[in-house]
């Protein structure tokens, strides 16, 4: 399980020149099990919240808690196993150029608890389950953007996080293409139990996948609740 509810929080970036509140007074509440999505503009404050969520920032004020905890106080070994709790996605992927499919998804293993002749076999596992059997040995400059997302999800799921969090994961994905990825996510969903956190202004993205939803404007979400019941026709 993992339950997510977010209380009262606020971000605020202190430059120079100025103050940004990017986050403010925002409550949610994800449930495990959810596809949760959040929209909004650029700017609106989408990226600043999933990296509170995924402790990249910790924030100004307000309590982040998974199931129960307050994530905002953990440290050491705790804050680590929580790291672990959590796999991200990336708008470009973020794969390792130099390396081929297998080892990008057995890199995360490198630090983990699996022990090393369990490696290659659970990564082999995660390739299969995306779709990408047989191309272990390929680089990513071989594949096509969607294998690439396909090799970014596996390694995310290499340390059987909790939660998974998508930054944008099919904004640079023709139509076609971002409809076979939120397929497999609805898939990993069902079969891992896996709370899903995906932001994105991608209306049709969230249409396709999310049980839930906030719209976000200037660092508030100004609407929230299920996906049929916020974008229900007038
Ligand atoms: P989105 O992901 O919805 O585009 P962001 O969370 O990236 O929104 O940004 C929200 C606001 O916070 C924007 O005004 C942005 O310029 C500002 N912002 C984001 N990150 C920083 C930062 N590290 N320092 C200062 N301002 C930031
Ligand atoms: P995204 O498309 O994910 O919102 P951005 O292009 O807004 O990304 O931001 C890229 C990076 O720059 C982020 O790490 C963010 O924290 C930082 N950033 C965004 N806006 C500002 C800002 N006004 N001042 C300083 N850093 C910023």
């Amino acid at each position: 399980v993992s339950d997510i509810e977010l209380i009262n929080v606020c971000k605020t970036y202190q430059t120079k020149k100025q103050t940004v509140e990017a986050v403010k007074d925002v409550n949610l509440s994800i449930k495990s099990g959810d596809i949760f999505g959040v929209i909004g503009f650029s700017g609106a404050g989408k990226s600043t919240l999933i990296r509170l969520l995924n402790l990249l920032e910790s924030p100004t004020s307000g309590v982040i808690e998974v199931d129960g905890e307050d994530i905002t106080k953990l440290k050491g070994k705790k804050l680590r196993e929580y790291r672990q709790e959590v796999g991200m996605i990336f708008q470009h992927f973020n794969l390792l150029w130099s390396r081929t499919v297998l080892d990008n998804v057995l890199l995360p293993l490198e630090f983990s608890h699996v022990p090393k002749d369990e490696r290659e076999e659970k990564a082999r596992e995660l390739i299969k389950l995306v779709g990408l059997e047989g191309r272990e040995n390929a680089y990513p400059s071989q594949l096509s953007g969607g294998q690439k997302q396909r090799v970014g999800i596996a390694r995310a799921l290499t340390n059987d996080p909790q939660i998974l969090l998508c930054d944008e994961a099919t904004s640079a994905l023709d139509p076609q293409t971002t409809e076979e990825v939120l397929d497999l996510l609805l898939d990993i969903n069902k079969q891992l139990g896996l709370t899903i956190v995906l932001i994105t202004h991608e209306m049709n993205v969230i249409r396709k996948i999310c049980n839930k939803v906030a719209v976000m404007e200037t660092g508030r979400v100004i609407e929230t609740g299920d996906t049929l019941s916020v974008f229900r026709h007038p």
